[in-house]
């Protein structure tokens, strides 16, 4: 059967990681999350003290770039791959409030989105692939068949992340969230490099007030008629 390449992009939190599983699942593709990538040389940054509060050492994380080696592992029991960090599994430790606090930042530099819009690329060329981020449609796959835009409310986002945060047991208030998921999209949207914007022929999704199941069906038949066409 005919492969494709779904293209999810959209705001924080509005659960393209979430769907983009379940299609991954139900066609038998490859899901990736750059998201964590991008988490992940955050991440590095972060225990290697080019950022904090109130510095960030731009020159030095770029000239150790290629010290940073991210790769995948599928997790049978989780159903998804995780994220490797220098042979490290740090699938959990990307997704604290303290990396989403420094992932844009870190994204908006153009040395370290060359990197790894290059892997990212690399890992779809066979297609069969469901991957999410903030360029996909617009610059790692420009022609994949089929891209959605993901939108919801700011407020129904930062509640769920708020909600998925406390189910992990992290200490963190729903303001510091919310202040969050808003800093994150202001600097996404607005940097210079591969800034997040619909791709034209881009399929919005609000999905504020859609069920995950309602959500999951609509998108699957999208998927699957374009594999049909
Ligand atoms: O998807 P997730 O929320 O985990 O992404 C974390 C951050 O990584 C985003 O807020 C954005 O700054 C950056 N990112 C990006 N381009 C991508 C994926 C993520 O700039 N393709």
């Amino acid at each position: 059967m005919k492969k494709i390449t779904i293209a999810i992009d959209g705001f924080s939190s509005t659960g393209k990681s979430t769907v983009a599983k379940q299609l991954a699942k139900a066609l038998g593709y490859v899901y990736v999350d750059t998201g964590a990538m991008y988490r992940a040389v955050a991440l590095y940054a972060m225990q290697n003290q080019l950022i904090s509060n109130d510095h960030f050492d731009v020159e030095k994380l770029v000239s150790v770039l290629n010290k940073i080696k991210i790769s995948f592992k599928y997790n049978d029991i989780l159903g998804f791959a995780e994220v490797y960090l220098n042979g490290k599994n740090v699938e959990k430790e990307v997704r604290t409030l303290e990396v989403s606090q420094r992932v844009s930042q870190v994204a908006e530099i153009s040395a370290v989105r060359k990197m790894l819009v290059q892997q990212q690329k690399q890992m779809g060329q066979e297609k069969g692939v469901v991957m999410d981020g903030r360029d996909i449609g617009t610059v790692v796959f420009p022609d994949a068949e089929l891209k959605l835009f993901m939108t919801a409310s700011t407020e129904t986002r930062a509640e769920r992340r708020y909600k998925e945060l406390i189910e992990k047991n992290e200490n963190v208030s729903y303001e510091d969230v919310l202040h969050n998921v808003e800093s994150r999209d202001l600097i996404d949207s607005t940097r210079e490099d591969s800034p997040l914007v619909k791709a034209d022929d881009a399929i919005e999704i609000d999905n504020s007030n859609l069920s995950l199941d309602a959500q999951f069906e609509k998108l699957l038949v999208l998927a699957q008629n374009k594999i049909s066409e």
